[in-house]
């Protein structure tokens, strides 16, 4: 398989697999196409075949493709770490930011976000498995930081974002999936508008879904190796 179209078909065909398996209904798992460090003629194509959501890491590289394809109607979505002197640009040209795990940062995308765009979308980035190399609070600083940000007028908090430490292998990160699941629940009992678990990955992805994943992000499965 090596067309984007293919892939695309193909990871879609098996998420719907795995939703049967665990008794879920498939469109309760929305697919992010993380698109960094690949061309805009490949984003193009997998938009042709009906993905509608992609995912970026880098706000330079993220913009110059925003800009060319702004005819589309993409929603776009912001993974990586962000610094402060990019939160205009992030709070100005993305729909959901999945890595906010500081109030500052919370704060300046907040009061960035233009008056006329609806708010941006935000989800909490937790460090499950208090992995120094991750991003990400901890669970117990969870309930806090919700409390904050739900304080903030142009921020909708939607709910809780992970990336598990590098496991020997992928079912490892079945345990650190359950566990956002428990903090999830928690977080939804609270506030109404919670509804977003984005967890999994190319590699590990299936496991997400078993436990309860509403976003999975994957890149090299539908565009190839970076
Ligand atoms: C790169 C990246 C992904 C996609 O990773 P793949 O292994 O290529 O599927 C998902 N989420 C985040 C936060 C990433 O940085």
């Amino acid at each position: 398989m090596n067309s984007i179209a293919e892939r695309l078909t193909e990871v879609r065909r098996k998420i719907t697999e795995q939703c049967e398996r665990h008794q879920r209904r498939p469109e309760t798992v929305q697919l992010v196409a993380v698109s960094k460090g690949k061309s805009t003629a490949a984003i193009i194509e997998a938009f042709q075949h009906g993905q509608v959501l992609f995912g970026e890491n880098y706000v330079q590289e993220a913009l110059k493709k925003i800009q060319d394809l702004h005819d589309l109607p993409i929603q776009w979505h912001f993974l990586g770490p962000i610094q402060s002197n990019k939160t205009r640009d992030i709070a100005t040209h993305f729909q959901w930011v999945h890595s906010i795990d500081r109030l500052k940062i919370a704060q300046r995308l907040s009061a960035q976000r233009p008056a006329e765009q609806t708010p941006l979308q935000v989800l909490i980035q937790v460090n499950i498995d208090d992995d120094s190399a991750k991003a990400g609070v901890a669970p117990d600083q969870v309930a806090e930081l919700a409390e904050q940000l739900s304080q903030l007028p142009n921020l909708q908090l939607r709910g809780l974002m992970t990336i598990p430490a590098i496991k020997a292998v992928p079912v490892d990160a079945a345990e650190s999936f359950a566990a956002m699941n428990r903090l999830f629940l928690q977080l939804k009992a609270q506030y109404p508008q919670i509804d977003t678990l984005s967890m999994g990955m190319s590699a590990d992805w299936q496991y997400a879904i078993e436990h309860g994943a509403t976003m999975i992000r994957i890149g090299t499965a539908i565009f190839g190796a970076r």
